[in-house]
């Protein structure tokens, strides 16, 4: 039981890193090669590392037209940036970079910025205006410790405050030990990737991605559970930080037709004091790289290998590892509060929370998000914060200057605050066209479909109390639909499997209630389910937690029973449900 994974002949994706010389592999031979205007496999594989993916435009590449001529390759672009944190500088450096993509800064769900659709011709230059701006891409991709995320601090709160040197020191300890980055994008002096030895990630990195989110007590705007290693800060009444508790083994990534694979929430390890956190880390990260499947990289992240030996068997590693044993201290509740609108902060500063469709910052016909957004960044020196739902905050505001922006971004037909409750919840993840392992539409698909559910909800008499909606083009789940009230993710074009049971807070996983629905089946789903949450939902009850309640059986069943009798509204078939004690 407590032998290492047996070890075969590395694969084809272990060797590219293996033998990549640090990363470098030929990257800069074929940035300077005009050839294809494309990358080789293996150059798209180390690429990721570095922050960038190789992708397909699928829009301009319709099914009838797959045969014919080159396929028009596009680069997207993404940053390294440690809790979502950038000042006007690094803001305005994305917004000048963004000038050779499609035009928009896309905000991720990992408080990153994403560019799209930059071509391999300007890649360099792009990099180059990011790094300008003392922003970088390097580690956002690839099998290493990803951007780490934070929850945003709108009210300046100390406890807050005082996990940002925390996020700052995880990130840049986790980085890669390699110049390749320098080298290849900022002409950095060439150094013997022989004399620059990576003491954690070794020469074969990890064997998948590693995402890491810190936070306070009570505040899981990180969704804490879906990642690899989740830290939560405790703080004395000084607010200083005591000891953290260490959570391990979350992440959503599934397949639909591998049963073997699923969406997993952490594990709770146990406290540690404060000064031990990067040596724990470090822990976790090292037992994942010598123990982690390396065979299929569809088993890879470190919720398969905890799954597989068992969590007493992977504390143990942890604590071997570390030198320390964890302790066994009780966890509180959470209770995470709303960061968008006007805030103002403990120093009197304001902020405004901006809630932003999708994460996506572009410019459009009447409404110039966009340039707006940079022209009072830059005008009033603001800091900004990413939010891990695409939001964006704006922060440090006097209030001598809250009125102007205010007025600013009124004339600019840009509100703070979403057409609907439902919109302010919900997330997409970016999918068609570019994304490579979309089936189905999210981003596109979100409006529609957030415009109709809130129809619906109004209806119900329930728009106050919107569920959080989360659609992601495929299972790898970007957006994390598994942990939401209610979640869609593409199946096939057009049609989505259903989840739903989530909580607000981030802590339970939905349970997969419908397969293969199309928009249209979607709706009637929940117009049945809001009908009969009106009905036998307990005061104050939520959608995810009625769901939860009623039950995965007895919800597949109904909604079975609704598609099979189409002649029962939905109002008749809740009735007689409840008449028959389903629900
Ligand atoms: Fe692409 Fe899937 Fe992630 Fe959406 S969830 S961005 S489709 S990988």
């Amino acid at each position: 039981m407590n032998q290492p994974i047996k070890k075969s002949e590395p694969t084809k994706a272990e060797l590219i890193k293996i033998n990549s010389q640090n990363l470098r592999g030929a990257i800069t031979e074929e940035i300077e090669s005009e050839a294809r205007g494309k990358f080789s496999p293996e150059s798209e594989n180390l690429l990721k590392f570095h922050g960038i993916y190789q992708q397909k435009d699928r829009d301009r590449r319709p099914p009838s037209e797959r045969k014919k001529g080159p396929k028009p390759f596009v680069l997207m672009v993404r940053g390294r940036i440690p809790g979502g944190r950038l000042n006007s500088q690094q803001w305005a450096a994305w917004d000048e970079a963004s000038a050779a993509s499609s035009g928009s800064l896309r905000l991720t769900s990992r408080q990153s910025i994403e560019l799209h659709s930059v071509l391999k011709r300007d890649l360099k230059e792009t990099i180059a205006k990011i790094n300008a701006g003392l922003s970088t891409t390097t580690g956002s991709c690839g099998d290493v410790v990803r951007n780490v995320v934070q929850p945003v601090n709108p009210w300046q709160s100390p406890q807050l405050k005082a996990i940002d040197p925390v996020v700052d020191k995880i990130s840049s300890y986790f980085e890669v030990q390699s110049n390749a980055y320098y080298e290849i994008f900022c002409d950095g002096k060439k150094i013997d990737s022989t004399q620059e030895p990576d003491l954690i990630y070794g020469k074969a990195y990890l064997p998948r991605k590693f995402k890491i989110a810190v936070t306070v007590e009570g505040n899981n705007s990180v969704d804490l559970f879906t990642n690899d290693l989740g830290i939560v800060a405790q703080l004395d009444q000084n607010n200083h930080i005591i000891g953290f508790f260490v959570f391990a083994g979350g992440g959503l990534g599934q397949s639909h037709s591998d049963p073997s694979t699923f969406a997993r929430l952490a594990d709770y390890l146990g406290w540690i004091p404060q000064e031990w956190l990067i040596p724990v880390s470090e822990a976790v990260i090292k037992v994942q790289r010598d123990y982690g499947n390396r065979e299929d990289r569809s088993h890879a992240r470190l919720k398969y290998l905890i799954d597989k030996r068992g969590l007493d068997w992977f504390r143990e590693k942890v604590e071997k590892e570390s030198g320390l044993s964890f302790q066994d201290k009780a966890f509180g509740t959470w209770n995470t509060p709303s960061y968008l609108g006007w805030q103002q902060g403990a120093q009197g500063l304001w902020s405004l929370g901006i809630h932003i469709l999708s994460g996506r910052i572009i410019d459009t016909e009447g409404k110039p998000l966009k340039s707006m957004l940079r022209y009072l960044i830059e005008k009033y020196d603001l800091q900004v914060q990413i939010t891990p739902q695409q939001d964006l905050v704006l922060l440090g505001i006097e209030s001598a200057q809250k009125q102007e922006i205010d007025n600013f971004l009124k004339k600019s037909n840009i509100f703070h605050q979403s057409s609907a409750p439902v919109f302010e919840s919900a997330m997409t993840c970016v999918a068609l066209p570019l994304c490579s392992k979309a089936f189905a539409e999210a981003e596109r698909a979100g409006p529609d479909l957030f415009t109709s559910i809130d129809r619906l909800l109004k209806e119900h008499s329930l728009e106050q109390r919107a569920p959080i909606v989360r659609i992601s083009g495929c299972p790898n789940g970007c957006s994390r639909p598994f942990v939401a009230e209610f979640g869609l993710v593409g199946e096939k074009p057009n049609k989505y499997a259903l989840y739903a049971g989530g909580d607000r807070e981030g802590t339970r996983l939905a349970f997969k209630i419908y397969s293969l629905a199309s928009m249209d089946d979607t709706l009637k789903i929940l117009d049945f389910l809001f009908f009969a949450w009106t009905r036998f939902g307990k005061q104050d009850e939520w959608f995810g937690d009625f769901i939860f309640r009623i039950g995965k059986e007895k919800i597949i069943n109904l909604i079975n029973f609704l598609f099979k009798d189409k002649s029962l509204g939905v109002g008749e078939l809740s009735l007689k449900a409840n008449e028959s004690r389903s629900l």
